[in-house]
């Protein structure tokens, strides 16, 4: 029998905020659990700045700053870590980098 490496974990990344990692627990065929991650982050109920910024906030264990509903934060990238530790990139987006006058 093999040995147990845990679960799987996606990592998120932003333009103009701290990144933070998670577990997902969720054990179902990988192709559809990305497709419910990046539906999650990207658009579903973890697309906004007040579960983004407490998800942040937990991840470097400080109060949860209870912002706000909005949209500021920027995802640039979504990374799935696999139990075994090989990664996967999911969700990948350009944003516009404001240029100096
Ligand atoms: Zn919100």
């Amino acid at each position: 029998m093999g040995r147990d490496l845990g679960p799987y974990h996606v990592r998120a990344e932003f333009a103009n905020a701290r990144g933070f990692a998670r577990e997902w627990g969720m054990c179902s065929d990988e192709a559809d659990m990305i497709r419910s991650i990046v539906w999650l982050y990207a658009d579903g109920d973890w697309s906004c700045d007040c579960n983004r910024k407490h998800f942040i906030a937990e991840a470097y264990c400080e109060p949860d700053p209870k912002v706000p509903c909005g949209d500021t934060l920027q995802l640039t990238r979504l990374t799935l870590i696999r139990p075994d530790g090989t990664e996967k990139v999911i969700y990948e987006e350009k944003h516009d980098v404001p240029r100096n006058p």
